[in-house]
């Protein structure tokens, strides 16, 4: 008897530490400790996820996710221009 596999991988946003299926979030990595958007979900390296909504990344930014992800102080006006350059390309996208 086989068991079914979960049919998506599932992954935690790092604002609202919530559930999504994997293609539901937007995947971020690290590169030479910069944070850059993985559009195409190719890049390697450490990453993590996060809501593709506003309100989350106000979240990460008042929680200090991002610096501790980083293990530096991250501007959080750079990471906001970074996010919110993504959140709208996949609004156009959509
Ligand atoms: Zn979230």
């Amino acid at each position: 008897m086989r068991r079914q596999q979960q049919s998506k991988p599932m992954r935690r946003c790092i604002a609202c530490y919530t559930s999504y299926p994997q293609n539901e979030l937007q995947r971020f990595t690290l590169v030479d400790g910069e944070i850059v958007p993985d559009t195409d979900g190719k890049n390697d390296g450490r990453g993590f996820y996060l809501c593709k909504k506003r309100e989350c990344l106000d979240v990460a930014i008042k929680k200090k996710a991002f610096n501790r992800i980083c293990k530096k102080n991250v501007d959080p006006d750079t990471i906001r221009q970074v996010v919110e350059k993504v959140l709208d390309n996949t609004k156009e996208a959509q």
